[in-house]
């Protein structure tokens, strides 16, 4: 069998078709059962039927070195969603084999310039990896309009090849932006994270832009009058480049969210969000960069928005600002930055209810309760009225025991002492 090495940023698929091509396979699934047998010796049996090892193989790099430089695993990684950051060293390895050919966009993308300046190099031409990530419409290097081809066997043909059958990715009116327009932005910060061994997960990703977002003032809750993140989105973005990357985004109103590009702050943001977050929030693609890639979640408030799931409201922080401020959902709201309904819903939610009414009687009967003795005879004992005492019980968990017993040596001002 007949190997070659890959060129500069070639895309796997294109690779493996153009393996295909040199050693007269009828199909790329040929092209594994004979790269498996050349290799048969190096390979275990699992890794025999593994696209991505087979194909490192082939190309005389490590298995990272090779997601790294001509797959978009690269890309995929910079929200991954799913690991905590915990697991961030095995996160690669999850997507890395199975999905490793995954495509971004249901076509393959060429550009007219890089194939002229490939032929006359090389002789042949090849598939390049960033022309297949969404959002690039025009190749970053001529500012040329991709060409796209709907086919599902078009990478194992040589782009040269298929230049007659190709399409143009924007509309024959559309300009090609303007040098400070937030589509080269978009692409510069793309190539470089392409490249880039880094794995964010969704959690860091987020706080890093919300940082950001604080910073320029951009809205982060639903109601308001300031811009949020789409909104700045339409007004600096070329509107059908928009449109092509996150559909229907036009048609949305001003001042309302829009989930495609607003969960970017959210925890929910895809690759394509994040990136565009990132050259909407930075007016400079290096200034973006160097902000993903050298700051650090510790170096970054993230208290007061972040992380307002239920992760949030059952973390050990809010039990115990829970417990100092003696059961005041107000003083836990305010501390936390967080909208004062939103968070007496989400604390009853959690088993933590508001104890600002609970009388000394009630407290000492809900201590004995959860010591275990009965509910009727607790509340005769303190003289504690039932019916409230057992509400408390119904919208509390058992962490609410540990909360009376904490603070129930002091009870709401006045100190009592309990008959032994
Ligand atoms: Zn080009």
């Amino acid at each position: 069998m007949q190997l070659v090495i890959p060129f500069a940023d070639e895309h796997v698929n294109g690779y493996l078709g153009r393996l295909c091509a040199i050693n007269f396979h009828t199909s790329t699934n040929q092209t594994m059962k004979f790269l498996a047998a050349h290799f048969s010796s190096e390979l275990s049996e699992k890794d025999s039927e593994s696209v991505a090892v087979l194909a490192a193989l082939a190309a005389k790099q490590s298995m990272k070195e090779f997601l790294q430089n001509h797959t978009l695993v690269p890309f995929r990684q910079i929200s991954f969603f799913g690991a905590k950051s915990k697991d961030s060293d095995n996160a690669p390895d999850m997507i890395s084999k199975r999905n490793s050919l995954r495509k971004l966009r249901p076509s393959a993308y060429l550009c007219l310039n890089c194939i002229e300046e490939d032929l006359a190099k090389l002789g042949i031409s090849y598939w390049r990896r960033i022309h297949q990530l969404p959002g690039i419409d025009w190749c970053p290097d001529h500012r040329a309009p991709l060409h796209s081809i709907c086919s599902v066997s078009a990478f194992s043909k040589l782009p040269h090849h298929l230049i007659e059958l190709s399409k143009p990715t924007v509309c024959k009116n559309e300009l090609t932006p303007g040098n400070d327009s937030p589509v080269w932005r978009y692409a510069s910060i793309a190539r470089t994270l392409l490249s880039s061994i880094e794995y964010t997960s969704s959690r860091m990703a987020s706080a890093k832009l919300l940082n950001r977002a604080k910073i320029l003032e951009i809205r982060l809750s639903v109601r308001g009058r300031s811009p949020t993140l789409s909104d700045h989105s339409v007004m600096s973005c070329p509107s059908k480049w928009l449109e092509r990357l996150f559909p229907r985004v036009l048609q949305k109103e001003i001042g309302k969210s829009f989930f495609s590009i607003d969960s970017a702050l959210r925890r929910k943001g895809t690759p394509s969000a994040c990136t565009l977050a990132l050259s909407v929030m930075f007016d400079c693609a290096d200034q973006a960069i160097a902000y993903w890639m050298n700051s650090d979640i510790k170096s970054i408030d993230v208290t007061k928005h972040q992380n307002r799931g239920f992760d949030f409201w059952h973390s050990k922080e809010i039990f115990k600002k829970y417990i100092s401020t003696k059961g005041n959902h107000h003083a836990v709201a305010d501390f936390f930055g967080v909208n004062r309904l939103n968070a007496n819903l989400n604390l009853r939610r959690a088993g933590l209810p508001a104890l600002g009414n609970l009388t000394q009687a009630q407290s000492l009967a809900l201590l004995d309760f959860f010591e275990g003795v009965s509910l009727v005879e607790a509340c005769e004992k303190f003289n504690a009225e039932i019916n409230v005492v057992e509400e408390f019980l119904r919208i509390s968990s058992v962490r609410l025991g540990a909360v009376v017993k904490f603070i129930g040596d002091k009870p709401f001002q006045v100190s009592y002492k309990r008959k032994s």
